[in-house]
């Protein structure tokens, strides 16, 4: 029999974090949410009112989401591109699976930056011992660089930096041959991001631009407003990040990173398919969260453009700050000690096992004032043992 499809049910493929955010704003709103994802302890699933454990290509679960679900969506820029297609022969499916495809391959996304005219870092795609000679050839306008794996590359990993021809051969065989894309190393004076949201008519708005701080190749701090960035380079950002968005014919939340030279012009680093971690302070410090925007474009409701009603710092929380130096055995963070500050609030996303260099929460700080937020942020910084920013 048939499962009657329910207009107040909704899918998300992915269990991390951001699906679990996904959750909650989509339960606000009244609406019942099915996660599809292989872990059966998954940050989303613990939230959602359903949790389908099975692989993201599992065609039977596919087609049971798609039929009891009116409307789909992906938290994981991973996720096969077919699952979203076979979801979307039967209901509403967005981001679009031929833009996650675009933004899942570092190559395609440079070419779809070329293609909308906006810069990026010069670079060379490699795969093939061909391509490692030509871009050796190449090597002394893109040294030093970087050389980074074109797909499931997140958090720096998959990325060796490199200074000669010697080391760019090597590295290469170090990322398994695997098809890469050299970039030049850039001098960042900044490193900023743009979420916007654009809707089936192509009607788009955007958060204010966040300042990025990232250590170790992983996001550290986000900070809005940006302090450091002009309103012309800003303007600027967001301009580039829903030209990017038209021409993929974009639906859904897009997350566009850019480089702020010392010179102080503008590149365009990498694209996400979804909410994005240096968007989670919107929960706290906006009108609307870039979760409900993702979800206002996956149900076709209006797109009425955000507010942000205080400034905002945000503070990524890694597994590292559960293990003090010499203990193996992880610990809690002195979470009482935060809590006391005035305008913090605290996010954990409910994952048992701690590990260094993992994502397990965020705390964001609004105050009235953005010198406020970061004086807050600087001591909750110092009494988790984080550097100053
Ligand atoms: P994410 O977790 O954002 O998906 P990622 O692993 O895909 O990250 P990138 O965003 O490509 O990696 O790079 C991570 C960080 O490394 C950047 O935020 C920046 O700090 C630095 N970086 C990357 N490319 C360059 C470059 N061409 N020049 C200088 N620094 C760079
Ligand atoms: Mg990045």
């Amino acid at each position: 029999m048939t499962p009657l499809r329910d207009a107040r049910a909704v899918a998300v493929l992915g269990g991390g974090q951001l699906g679990r955010m996904f959750v909650h704003a989509a339960q606000v709103a009244g609406l019942r949410v099915t996660v599809l994802e292989p872990d059966a302890a998954s940050p989303a699933g613990a939230a959602a009112d359903h949790h389908v454990v099975a692989p993201y290509v599992d065609t039977a679960a596919l087609d049971d989401l798609a039929a009891r679900c009116a409307a789909a969506t992906t938290e994981f820029e991973n996720v096969p591109a077919d699952a979203l297609r076979r979801l979307a022969a039967h209901c509403r499916v967005s981001p679009p699976a031929a833009a996650v495809e675009v933004c899942q391959h570092r190559a395609r996304e440079k070419a779809c930056f070329a293609a909308a005219g906006v810069p990026c870092a010069p670079h060379a795609v490699i795969d093939s011992e061909a391509g490692l000679a030509a871009a050796a050839a190449a090597t002394p306008s893109l040294l030093p660089g970087i050389l980074k794996t074109a797909t499931l590359g997140y958090d720096g990993k998959g990325q060796v930096r490199v200074d000669s021809a010697e080391a760019l051969a090597a590295a290469w065989q170090q990322l398994g041959r695997a098809v890469c894309v050299l970039e030049k190393r850039l001098p960042l004076a900044h490193e900023i991001s743009v979420i916007v949201a654009r809707g089936r008519d192509g009607h788009t708005v955007h958060l204010p631009v966040q300042q990025n701080l990232h250590r170790d190749g992983i996001l550290a701090v986000t900070q809005v407003p940006a302090p450091d960035v002009p309103a012309a380079t800003a303007e600027k950002a967001v301009a580039r990040a829903r030209r990017l968005a038209d021409a993929l014919d974009y639906v859904g939340v897009l997350c566009v990173e850019f480089f702020v030279l010392a010179d102080g012009s503008l590149v365009a680093n990498e694209m996400a398919p979804r909410p994005h971690n240096s968007g989670h302070y919107s929960i706290d410090a906006c009108d609307q969260s870039q979760f409900d925007l993702q979800l206002r474009t996956l149900m076709g409701w209006p797109l009425a453009m955000p507010r942000l009603h205080s400034p905002a710092v945000m503070l990524n929380l890694l597994g590292d700050l559960w293990f003090d130096g010499a203990s193996p055995a992880p610990r809690e963070p002195d979470w009482p000690a935060l809590l006391a500050l005035p305008g913090v609030r605290l996010h954990l996303y409910g994952k048992a096992e701690p590990r260094r260099a993992r994502k397990m929460g965020h705390l964001t700080v609004t105050a009235a004032s953005a010198a406020e937020a970061r004086a807050t942020a600087l001591r909750a910084a110092a009494l988790l043992g984080l550097p100053p920013f």
